[in-house]
């Protein structure tokens, strides 16, 4: 029999324990840096941009020049040759203009913009300005976008495709961020074969390689796979010595409930007792699927021993074990969420929480959360949910046609 624990008590064992696991910083290229976790805080170190520039195409004027301008008192200005873009200016003087193309620097002297639609050209060589500008108009000035010292990334940050734009304005070529945590994979059970096989009598496809393997991938860690493991203690044992000699935590799914075949307790038991720095945290979490979870520490390493139900595993992965690899990245994993009308109740009164996965759809900017009921080893449900909905153990159920909160999957 399982000693459950709520899945609060199971987050704050798995932070008392491994709250401490920071991977190593390696430095990486800009292009893959995507996706990857700040080791430090990214301070600028110059200006972006580095010059006044123009926003518009136009004439770079003293703004002086031009007010009281109208259209029936234009402000005539002398118009000097520009500069190419990417080329300095000279300097401006007093009642002149000069065309300044979008992103050109503007000349010294210059403190405004006025737009080429607000300005008449009768081909004597000189501008005519149908239109006052203000000092600073239509100027994105030096350092406007980033300034020196300014932080513009928080160390554990996930890079996205903006952040590397960031990045690359400031020249910046490599990043030091956080080594992927290298993660073990191992399926147990007889009845396992893999996806190449036509399963014969009793067998059948081995599904959590896969979803365990992209699952890691999708946190940001490196899956290492030890393939299908027959339900045998000796077996099993020296699967999980290779993958802790390799790996920085170990998935083990399936055999982690107490029937006769079920030996991932017995050999972290024997674990725990041969290598210092090792502990059972936890076997049993009072939580619908994934009651048969077991949690330990072994030589100071995460190994979890998941439930084999493809469903079960994949959830449990997604609540317990995706956000400890994020946390050993310095990241802190946001579960994107979406509130959603239910559709009809989901009843629940088995003194543990529930993950019911839910349809969503949308209209008309309204959520709603189509319950789909099936039993916990269907992997097919997960594909056909949108999320999932917890239902706390307090609480028989959740009712139709209230809000409630979809965890997106
Ligand atoms: P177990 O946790 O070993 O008792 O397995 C529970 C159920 O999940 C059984 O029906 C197993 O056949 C199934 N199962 C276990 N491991 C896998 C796997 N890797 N892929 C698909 N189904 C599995
Ligand atoms: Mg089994």
């Amino acid at each position: 029999v399982l000693n459950v624990q709520s899945p609060a008590e199971v987050e704050r064992a798995i932070q008392q324990v491994f709250g401490h696991l920071l991977t190593d910083i390696e430095s990486v290229g800009l292009f893959a840096s995507l996706g990857r976790m700040l080791a430090s805080d990214i301070v600028a170190e110059q200006y972006v941009p580095g010059f006044d520039r123009s926003t518009v195409d136009g004439y770079a004027v003293w703004a002086a020049d031009t007010f009281g301008a109208s259209f029936a008192t234009p402000a005539m200005l002398s118009c000097r040759d520009g500069a190419s873009i990417g080329e300095k200016p000279q300097p401006l003087e007093k009642g002149q203009c000069q065309y300044v193309p979008t992103g050109g620097e503007i000349p010294q002297g210059a403190d405004a913009m006025v737009m080429i639609e607000d300005v008449e050209d009768y081909g004597d060589g000189m501008k005519y300005v149908l239109r006052p500008t203000a000092p600073g108009r239509h100027i994105g000035f030096r350092g406007d976008d980033v300034s020196p010292g300014k932080c513009v990334m928080r160390a554990g940050w996930k890079i996205r495709p903006q952040d590397i734009g960031t990045l690359a304005a400031l020249g910046i070529q490599t990043v030091a961020v956080r080594k992927k945590p290298v993660v073990g994979i191992l399926s147990t059970g007889d009845e396992l074969v893999d996806i190449h096989v036509s399963p014969e009598r009793a067998q059948i496809r081995d599904v959590n390689t896969y979803t365990l393997s992209v699952g890691v991938l999708s946190s940001g860690g490196e899956p290492v796979r030890y393939g299908i493991i027959k339900d045998d203690y000796v077996f099993i044992k020296n699967a999980i010595v290779d993958a802790l000699r390799e790996c920085d935590i170990v998935l083990l799914s399936g055999g982690s409930s107490v029937g006769t075949l079920d030996y991932a307790r017995q050999v972290i038991e024997a674990l725990v007792l041969q290598y210092s720095d090792s502990k059972i945290l936890l076997h049993g979490i009072a939580i619908k699927p994934g009651k048969p979870t077991l949690i330990s520490s072994i030589r100071g390493k995460p190994v979890f021993g998941l439930p084999g139900h493809p469903m079960a595993a994949y959830l449990m992965y997604k609540t317990f074990v995706s956000p400890l690899i994020a946390q050993m990245m310095g990241h802190k994993e946001e579960h994107p969420t979406q509130k959603a009308i239910l559709s009809v109740n989901i009843p629940s009164n088995n003194g543990r929480e529930e993950l019911a996965p839910v349809k969503l759809s949308e209209k008309a900017g309204c959520w709603t959360a189509d319950p789909i009921m099936g039993k916990s080893g269907l992997i097919s449900i997960l594909s056909e949910a949108g999320g999932y909905v917890r239902i706390p153990r307090d609480q028989e159920g959740a009712m139709a046609n209230t809000e409630i909160t979809v965890y997106l999957l």
